[in-house]
């Protein structure tokens, strides 16, 4: 070697490039709808690293209705710049058609205990959710109703989601469950402010008493369709104010989720 110190100095330099290139890419680079680039990617695992931890830290009970401003404010200036600059995307670009509801947190909602669930690859917890109080009663008529049919109710997998707790979620499946693809998590998850389970009259995710949702290990929308409990949905739910939000070929661009039923007084 004739000039390790001319090495060394290339080598800097080199680093000092790709940070700034990296930095920029997250900060000010087009964000590709179809793929993340690798730097992006990475960006990804960190904020979902962060909002673990975050999470982790904070009461059980609180995790699903974090406000939104919380969920930014515990990020660092790159996870936070990235978040928003996701969260800038006109979800019409990514092809979802739903409405725009709200990125405040609904107030008094009534808390429905975690549920456990033993299934063949170990327990699966529901965590702790809410729903506001004119929907738990409506549900709970509900599930009288079912349980004096059929002998079996549904429990609830997931119901009112801050944005907050949505913008989370929005992060966790854009990883490696949806490939790191906007628009492929876009078709299943919404964005901060679109989604139905953070609107005011909220959407539920049903789970059977035999942990069968539909999106557990090796379900499909279709295993909670051959359900009893779905058929008995389809015939009875609007009785009480549920309906099916996305059936097959929605009009919203969303697959097709056999699971989620909205609130809504006609
Ligand atoms: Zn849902």
């Amino acid at each position: 070697m004739k000039n390790p110190k001319k090495h060394l100095q290339t080598a800097l330099l080199l680093v000092v490039l790709f940070l700034v290139l990296a930095v920029s890419d997250i900060v000010y680079f087009p964000i590709s709808h179809e793929r993340l680039d690798f730097v992006q990617r990475f960006m990804v695992r960190q904020i979902n690293k962060s909002w673990g931890e975050y999470s982790e830290s904070m009461p059980k009970e609180k995790v699903k209705i974090v406000s939104y401003e919380n969920f930014l404010g515990q990020f660092n200036f790159l996870e936070r710049r990235f978040v928003e600059r996701v969260f800038a995307i006109d979800p019409k670009e990514l092809g979802f058609k739903g409405a725009y509801f709200s990125k405040k947190t609904v107030d008094d909602l009534v808390l429905i205990p975690q549920k456990t669930f033993e299934m063949p690859d170990g327990p699966y917890e529901t965590g702790i959710n809410y729903m506001p109080g004119y929907v738990y009663a409506d549900y709970e008529k509900m599930m009288e109703a079912m349980e004096k049919d059929l002998g079996r109710r549904l429990y609830i997998d997931s119901a009112y989601r801050s944005p907050g707790y949505q913008g989370a979620i929005f992060f966790y499946y854009l990883g490696e469950k949806n490939n790191y693809s906007l628009k492929e998590n876009a078709g299943w998850v919404a964005m901060p402010g679109y989604s139905e389970h953070g609107s005011e009259n909220t959407a539920l995710d049903f789970i059977n008493q035999d942990g069968i949702s539909g999106e557990g290990k090796d379900q499909t929308s279709e295993t909670f369709e051959q359900l009893p409990e779905y058929d008995w949905l389809m015939k009875n739910a609007s009785k009480y104010n549920f309906y099916l939000t996305y059936p097959r070929n929605n009009p919203y661009g969303v697959n097709y989720e056999s699971w989620h039923w909205h609130w809504e007084k006609k």
